[in-house]
């Protein structure tokens, strides 16, 4: 039996809809840009050539277990954006995966929140630096319980939308990415080797915002998970 110098941390992991088991997570990938409105409204260019990813590091999330969750505020900013994005778990992974077989690798999906500290996410592409401040800060990964595809299906068409304190801020469909499920797992999987227990924010349609201490968001992707989070 291995002994470590300090105790090993927690795995970060999700809950199932009707199940007592979790899925343990292994990475967190992210995709960039991935609905039109959304790239408008930041003004970045709409590209369907080259996806742009990113990552937060497993330890980000805040799983939800049915009843909602608590994210602190963060520190070093004064700009916290809300993304609501449809998040794929897999169950299985590998290099280079065809498009055909990619959805074979999918465990199930749930709704979550890329939460962004948008000042420092601008400072940093005007010096041409990493997104991790930005993008990988503590909580900053909220997600809900996990429905499996065998239960639930793949929501190809499904509303993705998010309200702050009652108020409709965003509402897409993923049948609005640029690139779809398969699609990003075949992207990643060109650059990095994937696993089971790795889950894909898939991008957030337009409508982003601001937060406030005090806020009460409920995310939804339709027929398949909600989430309801309180900004402390
Ligand atoms: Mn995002």
């Amino acid at each position: 039996m291995t002994r470590y110098v300090v105790a090993p941390p927690a795995p970060a992991s999700l809950a199932i809809a009707d199940s007592a088991a979790r899925l343990p997570v292994h990475r967190i990938y992210c995709i960039g840009r991935n609905y039109a409105e959304h790239a408008r409204e930041m003004g970045a260019p709409v590209e369907r050539g080259t996806p742009m990813f990113f990552m937060k590091p497993a330890g980000a999330l805040v799983a939800d277990a049915g009843a909602g969750v608590v994210v602190p505020y963060p520190p070093a900013t004064n700009e916290l954006h809300h993304e609501v994005e449809m998040i794929v778990a897999l169950a299985g992974g590998g290099r280079d995966i065809a498009r055909g077989a990619a959805l074979e690798c999918v465990y199930g999906y749930g709704v979550g929140l890329d939460l962004t500290r948008r000042d420092l996410q601008a400072a940093a592409k005007a010096k041409g630096q990493p997104w991790d401040a930005a993008k990988g800060f503590d909580a900053s990964a909220p997600a809900s319980v996990l429905m499996p595809v065998a239960r639930g299906g793949h929501p190809h068409a499904a509303a993705l939308t998010l309200s702050v304190n009652g108020e409709l801020r965003q509402h897409g469909n993923t049948a609005d990415m640029l690139f779809d499920v398969a699609a990003i797992i075949h992207e990643l999987s060109r650059l990095w080797t994937l696993a089971a227990g790795d889950l894909i924010y898939t991008g957030t349609p337009a409508g982003v915002g601001p937060l406030a201490r005090g806020d009460r968001l409920s995310a939804s992707l339709e027929g398949i998970a909600s989430l309801a989070v309180d900004i402390a």
